[in-house]
């Protein structure tokens, strides 16, 4: 089964992408903040990582720079996460290790079409 970790501090964003990655048979993990997430991917490696930016603790960005620059740390795909006003932040995203980026909210078919784009559907 594939494994998705979706890391957001929205309790209903994480509940919604959820719902829609359970429907394509994924197995789904879930942390708040960037700290749970790279605490999670220290014991185990998902297939793909759904990104907030914006988070308590440690944001997305601290996150992903962290995770690509940790070498034992296996490298899974990261689909980064980002609304109308953070189009600014892709840039930066894809040049800190992001794969993808998906626009805040995205529905099923969105989701979908970018998991096929980073090989992981
Ligand atoms: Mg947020």
């Amino acid at each position: 089964m594939r494994t998705c970790l979706i890391v957001d501090d929205s309790k209903v964003i994480r509940k919604v992408a959820r719902h829609i990655l359970e429907t394509m048979q994924f197995d789904v993990a879930e942390a708040s903040d960037g700290k749970e997430a790279l605490d999670h991917c220290s014991g185990t490696t998902p297939d793909v990582i759904l990104l907030d930016w914006n988070m308590p603790v440690m944001s997305g960005m601290d996150f992903l720079r962290a995770y690509r620059s940790t070498v034992e740390l296996p490298k899974a795909k990261v689909i980064f996460c980002t609304t109308e006003n953070g189009v600014g932040h892709i840039k930066a995203a894809i040049d800190a290790g992001a794969d993808e980026y998906v626009m805040k909210p995205f529905d099923r078919e969105t989701l979908e079409a970018k998991l096929q784009i980073v090989g992981c559907l």
